[in-house]
């Protein structure tokens, strides 16, 4: 057996409905620019594809079986934290370059997860032509709900989240650019996924701040909900 110079952290261990056992979190990949109305209001181009990027995986903040990520901390570096809600692909198989059909069949389950983004710091290296690895992927950057395991088609339905109870965001899941099944054949064209991998599949439209004590709630027609505070 190896033996290690330090003691290897175990992963993020993320709750999945129906069962007191896990799902082991191995790498987070994010889509961009997935649902036209967001594009727009980003100052997006429409001819411009859906992009990927990627967070760490200990940026995940795992719900309790109940759904609750309990005080998500106001990043450090930011005065512009905001909130984007998506539906979240956790894959239970690997695989490369796949058709949309062999894809969706790597699914384990769906859950809601909601992106945070240091969106001050975004618009300076967007202007700069810089990583966007500092506004996307810091810690605790990543809230995300129970999984629920896949039964049949993906998610089409309502897609929110509200502030303190103010609705911010609502849309349908159905108006993505690339569907779930696009999507994940899209990135394994750019990585060989594997089991453990979640792909958040991108925000609709009313993305905005976050600030200290406000009380995060959002959910997906048929995957559930999730909440959390900032800290
Ligand atoms: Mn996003």
């Amino acid at each position: 057996m190896t033996q290690f110079v330090l003691p290897p952290r175990p992963p993020v261990a993320a709750p999945v409905a129906g069962t007191p056992a896990r799902f082991p979190v191995r790498r987070v990949l994010c889509v961009g620019r997935n649902y036209a109305a967001h594009r727009r209001e980003m100052g997006g181009d429409d001819r411009e594809p859906p992009f990927f990027f990627a967070k760490p995986a200990d940026a995940v903040v795992a719900a309790d079986d109940a759904g609750d990520c309990g005080t998500v901390a106001y990043p450090s570096a930011t005065a512009d934290l905001h909130h984007e809600i998506e539906l979240v692909a956790a894959l239970g198989a690997g695989g490369q370059d796949l058709s949309p059909d062999e894809a969706l069949k790597l699914v384990f389950g769906y859950a809601v997860g909601v992106d945070l983004t240091r969106r001050d710091l975004q618009a300076g290296f967007k202007a700069k032509g810089q990583p966007w690895d500092a506004a996307k992927g810091f810690d605790a950057s990543a809230p995300l709900g129970v999984i629920r395991p896949a039964e049949g088609a993906p998610p089409s339905g309502r897609i929110w989240l509200s502030v303190n109870g103010q609705v911010r965001q609502d849309a349908a899941v159905a108006d993505m650019i690339w569907s779930v099944a696009e999507t994940i054949a899209q990135a394994s064209r750019l990585w060989r996924l594997e089991a453990g991998d979640l792909i958040f599949t991108g925000t609709p439209e009313g993305v905005g701040p976050l600030v200290r004590g406000d009380k995060v709630e959002g959910g997906i027609d048929g995957v559930g909900a999730l909440k959390f505070v900032i800290g």
